[in-house]
């Protein structure tokens, strides 16, 4: 018996050819011994009733010889005839007896005596001595008349030994057959169950290595050798399959690969195009910022606007395809924090009221009866999506009107905030409206060229209102006009009695453009130059606080050097300038400044490793250790900021630079304000 490992078990079993050879050779055993059996026993059997019937006939024969001997009362010539019985050695007794029963003569053979006396001591005459001993009785008649009877003695022991030897001997043939039957039946088993044992074998090595490429060798053209050519025929399937399979996994890795080297190249693209556009960016708000502030005429102020709002519109692209690419690699996150729905409106109708105006359109929000005005969500995103939503009304709609209604809906439970913007625009084709939430789609050729934009903006709110738990649709009908509309979940703030919750005060300006920290250009109160927006343009001018300190600026673009200085001479601020980290290394160590503004990209030594290099020196060597750094990048990428103050900036300002935040950053880091601030 084999042991095989089937799985993780091992089952114990006899090979398919030893049942089979046991089988056929029992079997064989079986038939062969009965056969024989019945043979050896029924052939003696048959010599035994043949040699009974002969001693019946020589018994009569001998009995009527001795008639003459009773009817002359001679028992010596009863006894020779008796004696005659001698030539057959199975009779072992005769006896003749008279009428009377008296014993007259006798025939005893020499052999056997002792049991022939063990048995008449036993028994006695009349019956039979043994079961080895046949008695055969015959009337002893003269005429009619019965003289006497004669009684002879048949030894059968013989006839059963010659059973006994037959039966040996059939045992040995018995056996001999059996073992030729059974070693037969092996050999021809062996032709048959070891390609069977083979191929399972080959089988079990190929699903445990998973190698396809053995085959089964069988020269005979029987139906095993069919089986195996079955076999061989599904492992050649299978490696073709196999094969296909690695080069199909393959491809597919190279193409995996190549993706995510794509996806990462387009992410370093957009990252670098925006700092390279935000570069020159810097230089043009920069320089309008700075324009505005001088003498101009009305016309030349016109113009100076247009630019303006153009650089926003450009600036808002860029902050489109940073934002879309933040979403694609899943970085964007939205706030929840309480904002004020009123203020939202209220800079969203500054935005739109006078281009609706200047294209003869119906501007119109249909004013929140049933709506809080306070509840939590990101108001940047929220303007964000409004914005882009009512940008598109404005720009497909050419006459008629565009109205933003809000109410709350849904259920007392669940209770959602909808916006709705219906517009008399040129409609959306069906055969368009299942991709219109789809990366860079736009309906249709012409109107790109017509009216611009990325194809980016819906799918961007999308993306944000699905963020903020909400949903969003639209309803179009080509040539009449478009609803679009989103859903936010409407969660009331937790307010503290102790804060002062209007602190979003709708007469505070507002920047419809602000993007959660991003590219905040348009200034906000105490800070501005209300000549820097043509929104801002009709508050009350304010002042500029005016600080006293020793400021570093280090920044190897020309451009860029000018614009900074010409900021923070608005502060009252003169900045020493130098070119790159290791100039500004040298300058610290000489010089006691209260702040440096540290550009990231420069050559010789970048901002990073320079700023590290000053902290080094404050803590190891104590020079100048209240000095703050400020980095200046125009990386605007989700995740920059937090890199740039853990590499031990104190602040972050994104290029191109807003006079509003440069402001709260003076204001945060040159303290204490009140020993330091002069107000103008
Ligand atoms: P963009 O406006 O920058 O092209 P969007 O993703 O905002 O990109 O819009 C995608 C397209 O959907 C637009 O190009 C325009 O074909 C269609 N679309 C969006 N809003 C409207 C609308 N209000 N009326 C008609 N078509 C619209």
């Amino acid at each position: 018996m084999r042991d095989f490992k089937v799985g993780k078990s091992v089952k114990s079993r006899r090979t398919l050819s030893q049942q089979v050879s046991q089988i056929s050779a029992g079997v064989t055993a079986l038939v062969l011994g009965v056969t024989l059996f019945f043979v050896v026993f029924f052939s003696q059997q048959l010599a035994l009733e043949q040699s009974i019937e002969q001693t019946r006939i020589v018994t009569r024969v001998i009995g009527s010889n001795v008639t003459a001997s009773i009817a002359f009362r001679d028992p010596a010539t009863a006894g020779e005839l008796l004696d005659a019985l001698a030539v057959s050695p199975e009779i072992v007794r005769a006896r003749v007896y008279l009428a009377d029963g008296t014993l007259f003569a006798e025939y005893n053979s020499v052999i056997d005596q002792s049991a022939i006396s063990q048995t008449q001591n036993s028994l006695g005459e009349t019956v039979a001595w043994s079961s080895l001993v046949e008695e055969i009785k015959a009337p002893i008649l003269l005429g009619n008349t019965q003289i006497g009877s004669m009684s002879v003695w048949l030894d059968s022991s013989k006839y059963q030994y010659r059973v006994y030897l037959a039966l040996l001997f059939s045992f040995v043939i018995w056996l001999i057959g059996a073992a030729i039957a059974y070693v037969l039946a092996q050999r021809l088993n062996v032709r048959v169950t070891k390609p069977l044992n083979d191929l399972s074998e080959m089988m079990m090595k190929v699903s445990a290595e998973e190698d396809y490429s053995p085959r089964f060798k069988r020269e005979e053209t029987n139906e095993i050798a069919m089986l195996g050519g079955s076999f061989n025929q599904m492992l050649e399937q299978i490696e073709d399959r196999e094969l296909r399979l690695q080069e199909a996994i393959k491809a597919l890795e190279l193409a995996r690969d190549a993706a995510e080297e794509a996806a990462r190249s387009k992410s370093s693209f957009l990252a670098n195009m925006s700092h390279e556009i935000r570069t020159p960016m810097n230089g043009v708000v920069g320089m309008i910022a700075l324009l505005k502030r001088t003498e101009l005429s009305d016309q030349q102020q016109l113009y100076f606007d247009t630019i303006d709002k153009s650089a926003i519109s450009l600036l808002m692209i860029i902050d489109d395809i940073l934002d879309f690419t933040k979403i694609e690699a899943g970085r964007l996150e939205v706030k929840s924090e309480s904002m004020s729905l009123k203020e939202n409106l209220a800079s969203i109708a500054t935005f739109f009221d006078e281009p609706a105006r200047l294209k003869g359109i119906t501007f119109n929000i249909d004013g929140p009866k049933n709506v809080p005005d306070i509840f939590m969500g990101d108001s940047g995103r929220l303007r964000q999506v409004l914005l882009n939503l009512l940008g598109n009304a404005m720009k497909f709609t050419k006459q008629g009107a565009i109205q933003l209604n809000i109410a709350v809906v849904g259920s007392n439970l669940i209770k959602r905030i909808r916006f709705e913007i219906n517009d008399t625009g040129i409609g959306i084709a069906p055969k368009d409206q299942q991709r219109i939430f789809s990366e860079f789609f736009q309906a249709d050729a012409t109107s790109t060229r017509q009216f611009g934009g990325t194809g980016l903006g819906l799918a961007i709110c999308k993306q944000l209102v699905t963020l903020m738990g909400g949903s969003i649709g639209f309803q179009s009908t080509k040539g009449i006009g478009s609803t679009f509309w989103f859903e936010l979940p409407f969660q009331a703030p937790v307010l503290n009695p102790f804060e002062q919750t209007g602190k979003l005060s709708v007469d505070e300006p507002v920047n419809p453009f602000a993007r959660s920290g991003q590219s905040d250009l348009l200034p906000l109160k105490g800070f501005v130059d209300e000549s820097l927006t043509s929104i801002n343009k009709t508050k009350g001018e304010q002042p500029t606080p005016v600080f006293k300190a020793n400021i570093l600026v280090a920044e190897d673009s020309e451009v860029n050097q000018f614009i900074i200085r010409e900021l923070l001479a608005t502060f009252g601020l003169k900045p020493t300038i130098v070119n790159n980290g290791q100039e500004a290394v040298e300058s610290f160590e000489s010089n006691p400044y209260d702040l440096i503004f540290m550009d990231i990209q420069m050559p010789i030594m970048d901002g990073v490793l320079a700023t590290r290099t000053i902290r080094n020196l404050q803590s190891e060597h104590g020079v100048n250790p209240k000095c703050d750094v400020v980095g200046l990048s125009a990386h605007a990428m989700s995740g920059d900021r937090e890199r740039y103050l853990r590499e031990g900036m104190n602040e972050y300002l994104t290029k191109p630079i807003s006079i509003t935040e440069l402001g709260k950053v003076l204001e945060n880091l040159l303290r204490p304000v009140d020993e330091l601030v002069l107000w103008r």
